[in-house]
């Protein structure tokens, strides 16, 4: 019998319908040339869905998915939809109910890519942000006293609790020793918030007693964000909380090059419920249903679903296709200075996917 894996498709809005079927066309190729199956289930939720229901999905939606091993989604989000509807009515519960406490962002230069940063190569960008997805500074804790006086004030709490702490460290040190360079960086402001990330670094120094084979170090966020710009090559790892995270997990993926490339992953990795795989990018109205947008996001998101499902060789077989198909010449689309289609890069990732 085949191994098979239960996929969840959720395409959503704008270039995610356009996407979504190239990764597809990826993965069937992986399957097919690696001896899985994937059985694929597809909801048509989206802001489209919203404007004919009122809702983004059905009540029932997380139940639904739920039944699935792994969410391979395109973009949420259209003009005209606030944020709070579009992303509170179907990303943000899957992440809290699926637990999806790591969010992962790997930032690699692909050869034949600009990086912003000049003269930089491939060797000197390939770096992972390992991000805390549920806790930290984004908590719904905190007050609005005396509006509209003088004396008004706001206030919003952290809250970093140990079990939170532990399980991203613990996720990042495995990643850590899973990659040649062993090194893991942990991002820090101990020397401003002075509760939260001494207790962060305590915890992270704690862990690091577990991986000697690790080489660690860590920064403050603000001369972090510098070091990414000026020393990318400095980082194998990097851990941080679920706001600092947010910030360098936007800024990671730019200084790797296009946005059109960068893929991520929200994971639950005791597989307790799914996880869920989708580009960095968003829905693009700009260059919706024009057929140009760039699908490598949405492929390589898919060698990281292929990652967690453990199809190890598939999921390389699809990065190392994506890396030969940009060094030698391929086909490749407008944000990367080629003219080529969508339809045309995921056919040809396809083909070198399934030739082996
Ligand atoms: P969101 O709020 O949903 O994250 P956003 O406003 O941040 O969306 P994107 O939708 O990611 O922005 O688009 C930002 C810019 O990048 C747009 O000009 C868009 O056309 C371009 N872009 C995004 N994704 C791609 C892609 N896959 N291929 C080519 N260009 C892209
Ligand atoms: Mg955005």
């Amino acid at each position: 019998m085949a191994r098979k894996h239960r996929i969840a498709v959720v395409p959503g809005d704008g270039i995610g319908k356009e996407t979504t079927p190239e990764g597809l066309r990826v993965l069937d190729a992986a399957a097919r040339r690696f001896g899985f199956e994937l059985e694929l289930t597809h909801y048509d939720w989206s802001c489209e869905t919203y404007a004919k229901t009122g809702k983004m999905m059905p009540d029932d939606g997380l139940d639904q998915l739920r039944q699935s091993d792994a969410v391979f989604l395109g973009a949420v989000g259209w003009p005209g939809v606030p944020d709070n509807v579009s992303l509170w009515g179907l990303l943000i519960p899957m992440r809290r109910d699926f637990d999806q406490y790591i969010s992962l962002r790997p930032c690699r230069l692909m050869p034949g890519v600009r990086s912003p940063l000049a003269n930089r190569t491939p060797a000197e960008i390939d770096f992972v942000v390992v991000r805390e997805n549920t806790e930290g500074e984004y908590s719904s804790s905190g007050g609005r006293m005396f509006r509209g006086t003088e004396r008004e004030f706001v206030t919003q709490e952290s809250v970093f609790t140990r079990t939170g702490c532990d399980r991203v460290m613990k996720y990042a040190f495995e990643l850590a020793m899973k990659r040649p360079r062993k090194k893991l960086t942990s991002a820090t402001k101990s020397n401003g918030i002075t509760f939260t990330m001494p207790y962060w670094d305590e915890r992270f120094a704690e862990m690091a007693k577990a991986y000697p084979e690790i080489s660690t170090d860590q920064f403050h966020i603000d001369i972090l964000c510098a070091h990414f710009v000026q020393h990318p090559d400095w980082f194998d790892v990097v851990v941080a909380s679920n706001l600092f995270g947010d910030i360098l997990s936007d800024l990671g993926p730019a200084v790797a090059g296009s946005i059109g490339i960068a893929p991520s992953a929200n994971i639950n990795p005791e597989r307790k419920h799914p996880s869920m795989f989708e580009p960095v990018h968003g829905s693009a109205p700009d260059i919706a249903g024009k057929g140009v947008a760039n699908p490598i996001a949405q492929i390589w998101s898919g060698a990281l679903m292929l990652e967690h499902l453990g199809e190890h060789e598939a999921a390389a077989a699809v990065t190392d296709a994506i890396e030969s198909l940009l060094s030698e010449g391929g086909p490749r689309t407008r944000d990367l200075g080629g003219n080529a289609g969508t339809l045309e890069v995921g056919k040809a990732l396809a083909e070198v996917v399934g030739r082996g």
